[in-house]
């Protein structure tokens, strides 16, 4: 008599069962690649054209620009020195630390104050709210140089500099993106307060700086300063996918590039954060200086940050966790 191994009675779901929404899985995976295929289109180059151009944008870079080039005829050491230190501020700590490390890739956590003001810095850098900011940056690395990127070198190295921010989606569309990108940022009701009065917080920083220190202040402490850090940041986008060596295989053209790592706080070792971009060193080997990564230590030291994804990677091989996927 042969024995007949039984299968276990477990059913399988079945694609038609309603879900908590009333919806089938066929139905619901139909709309998520519907809103997928939305959103590849809603950040491609052939998407800008002159009826959708973000003049908001437009104008405010334009007039930072002017701004950081008559900062030149009021130059003070006060002046210079505020911007200093609001570039290190908003830069390293808001962005480098802030919105890329902590909020788009969850390498660390922060205590209250400190999560509270790390987002205040990432609002004042003037480069997005904290939701978009964060979704744009998972985008990227979901569909890195593929299409979709937000802003690929493949798409014309301009457009990752900066053309790319000048192409304006709708709020339908941004609010789409939030949910499908940042769910985890959306219940967090200080980044969503951040995310509506972002502007205010850039005017009202400006209203004060002039009001302290005048001219000198407003063009030096704002428009300088922002200029410098939104370069920065920008040759993230475009230089350390064209230039520099690269320590790991990914399925990118990202690139370790030194002077883009010195000008942005740590974010020019590019193929090195793109191989593991979960953790919250960005400097793998001794001589790749990582400034940010030295302020998470400091703010650790202090009790500030905790669960720091401090690891160093070992061998050339990328995390396959983490490496370009379909999103
Ligand atoms: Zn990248
Ligand atoms: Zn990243």
């Amino acid at each position: 008599m042969s024995t007949q191994v039984l299968e276990s009675p477990v059913r399988r779901p079945s694609r038609r069962r309603p879900q908590p929404s009333g919806k089938t899985v066929s139905q619901r995976s139909g709309e998520a690649a519907d809103l997928q295929a939305e959103i590849i289109h809603a950040y491609s180059p052939g998407a800008l054209t002159w009826k959708n151009v973000d003049w908001a944008v437009v104008v405010w870079m334009t007039a930072m620009h002017v701004g950081a080039v008559a900062a030149l005829f009021f130059v003070t050491w006060q002046a210079v020195a505020v911007a200093v230190a609001l570039h290190w501020l908003t830069c390293s700590l808001g962005i480098c630390l802030g919105y890329h490390r902590f909020l788009s890739h969850r390498s660390l956590k922060l205590a209250a104050p400190a999560r509270f003001f790390i987002s205040l810095c990432g609002v004042l850098s003037g480069e997005g709210g904290p939701l978009t900011w964060s979704a744009n940056h998972r985008i990227h690395h979901a569909r890195s140089d593929r299409e979709g990127d937000p802003h690929s070198p493949n798409d014309g190295s301009w457009w990752s500099h900066i053309t790319w921010l000048f192409l304006l989606r709708d709020k339908e569309m941004t609010a789409r993106t939030h949910q499908r990108y940042t769910p985890d940022l959306l219940k967090d009701p200080i980044l969503v307060f951040f995310e509506k009065t972002y502007g205010l917080w850039l005017v009202a920083s400006g209203v004060a700086l002039f009001a302290i220190g005048g001219w000198p202040w407003l063009l030096w402490g704002l428009c300088a300063r922002m200029v410098v850090a939104y370069h920065s940041t920008w040759f993230v986008n475009s230089a350390t996918h064209i230039w520099g060596y690269r320590n790991y295989e990914t399925t990118d053209r990202s690139r370790n590039l030194w002077w883009v790592a010195l000008l942005s706080y740590g974010e020019g070792w590019h193929n090195n954060h793109h191989a593991h971009p979960r953790l919250a060193r960005a400097g793998h080997k001794w001589w790749e200086i990582d400034m940010t990564f030295y302020a998470i230590r400091a703010l650790q030291f202090v009790g500030l940050a905790y669960e720091v994804d401090d690891r160093i990677p070992t061998g050339e091989k990328a995390d396959p966790e983490h490496t370009a996927r379909p999103c």
